[in-house]
């Protein structure tokens, strides 16, 4: 399918720039020290701290430059998690060419390799997850997974047949081809010659780089790391990934990890209104500008199943600990709020189903009726999720008072 070589050829003709912060991987880590990466890794937060520091000391402090700080850390910061991560590695919507440009770009201004790499590097991470083929794997340790595992990747080839959907698209394929051009261009060249524009060349230098850099890297690595480690579980415990507020104020709504881990093709991290997820917010708002498409959230009651089945679980594991909480009032209480969410997640699978029928109907002829019972089954459907909502409600009310009472 391929030019055979090709791509590898490319691959070792590229500088040692090339792989700075790459996420190349071997399914078995080995020890020896990719130094470019591991150079770029350890040298850039002390030159950051250290010239942030006597830029403000040295009376250099610049307002323009603060505000640069922070919004080219919101580009290439949403260029990983918009970009990279939701929309090239988990395809949880579509986007417009100028959008995908962009992610591109912005992407690559974070000095995190290109997006074949990435993705590649990612897929494995979810695929593999806790085990020794996933490149971040938390089983060995915190530091490992935040960072070491740069430190110690192989700069193995990406492999057109791993990655083949992205491998398909030309802008992917020479954003990997260039991308130290443009890593450059777009992180160093562009915010230096900005402040430049108002005499701050030290703190384009310092501040809007180097130190913005520094702060992406570090909050994205934390993802990998503390996500894996601190946090809470409500969605499933069959992988270490957590739920953390703290990581997803840092990186744009990612913290959510857990939720992530169980339903990566959702295009929100943060599903609850009050979650933040700026990242959520951005890809939805350019759906209202046409510029995005396809978003896609996983339905209620998956959600819904696999909540229940986590609280449960922890339910059991409470009351084997304070067997007296369950009184029998207790247990009719609980046992009619379990039965009723679980009638509620039946009813709403089956009039999904339904409707996805009648849509399907649609789409071969299109008649006044069909159109008009597709209208009535959209609001039953609409209906029975907030019916689910009121019916877990009352379950995690049953809930809390029986962990009251085992506290
Ligand atoms: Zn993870
Ligand atoms: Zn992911």
């Amino acid at each position: 399918m391929y030019p055979e070589g090709h791509f590898e050829a490319r691959q070792t003709t590229r500088s040692f720039f090339a792989r700075m912060t790459t996420g190349s991987t071997s399914a078995r880590p080995s020890r020896r020290v990719n130094w470019p990466t591991t150079l770029f890794l350890f040298i850039t937060p002390p030159v950051a701290i250290s010239g942030t520091v006597w830029w403000v000391a040295s009376g250099q402090f610049n307002r323009a430059t603060l505000a640069l700080f922070f919004l080219t850390w919101a580009a290439t910061a949403m260029g990983i998690t918009g970009g990279y991560h939701r929309l090239f590695s988990h395809r949880a919507y579509e986007a417009s060419g100028p959008l995908r440009m962009l992610f591109l770009l912005g992407g690559g201004a974070a000095w995190e390799g290109s997006v074949l790499e990435w993705c590649r590097d990612h897929r494995r991470h979810h695929r593999f997850v806790d085990t020794e083929r996933d490149p971040y794997n938390i089983g060995q340790g915190f530091w490992w997974a935040h960072m070491l595992w740069l430190v110690f990747n192989r700069r193995e080839p990406v492999n057109p047949e791993e990655v083949p959907d992205l491998y398909a698209d030309r802008w992917i394929r020479l954003q990997h081809r260039y991308y130290v051009w443009i890593a450059i261009g777009t992180s160093f060249l562009l915010p230096i010659a900005l402040c430049a524009l108002w005499g701050d060349l030290w703190g384009g230098l310092f501040v809007a780089t180097t130190l913005r850099i520094v702060v992406n890297h570090h909050a994205t690595f934390l993802i990998n790391s503390l996500s894996h480690i601190a946090g809470s579980q409500p969605y499933s415990d069959s992988h270490s990934a957590r739920d953390n507020w703290f990581t997803a104020l840092l990186t744009y709504g990612e913290g959510y990890h857990n939720y992530h881990h169980e339903f990566p093709s959702d295009y929100r991290n943060g599903i609850r209104p009050w979650q933040w997820d700026p990242t959520k917010w951005l890809i939805w708002s350019c759906s209202r500008l046409s510029l995005a498409h396809s978003l896609r959230r996983v339905d209620p009651e998956k959600i819904t199943a696999k909540r229940l089945e986590m609280q449960e679980k922890h339910l059991a594991e409470r009351l084997r600990r304070f067997p007296g909480a369950l009184t029998g009032v207790a247990q009719q209480t609980l046992g009619a709020a379990r039965e009723q969410v679980h009638q509620s997640v039946e009813r709403l699978v089956q009039l999904r189903a339904q409707y996805q029928r009648l849509k399907h109907d649609l789409r071969s002829g299109t008649t006044a009726e069909l159109h008009r019972q597709v209208a009535e089954l959209h609001g039953r459907v609409h209906h029975a999720e907030h019916d689910l909502a009121t019916t877990m409600a009352t379950w995690q009310s049953a809930v809390r008072g029986i962990t009251r009472t085992a506290a």
